[in-house]
């Protein structure tokens, strides 16, 4: 292949579609393919995507419900940082 611009798996819409809308799509793609950490089992792979917002681990075989284009979305990750530290205030107030 010869000459592929810095956007990467992106240029291979050429120079349709616009430059910012391909850097957005290869943002999604990035991420899509990255590696992430179960929720599960803490394995860092990289999830079979069952479906829309379906994820498998490879490792421990299950199955979750995460974001369209990635594992877990930063929504996700929020509630669930939140759902810890309210934990942990709770157990306090309890002491
Ligand atoms: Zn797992």
């Amino acid at each position: 292949m010869g000459r592929t611009k810095v956007v990467g798996i992106a240029g291979r819409f050429g120079a349709r579609y616009g430059s910012s809308l391909r850097k957005k799509w290869k943002e999604v793609m990035d991420r899509r393919y990255a590696e992430y950490e179960c929720p599960l089992c803490g394995t860092k792979t990289s999830f079979r995507r069952i479906s829309v917002g379906v994820w498998a681990c490879p490792k421990c075989g299950r199955v979750f419900a995460g974001g369209a284009y990635q594992p877990y979305t930063e929504i996700g990750k929020t509630i669930v940082v939140s759902g810890i530290a309210g934990a942990g205030s709770q157990k306090r107030s309890i002491s």
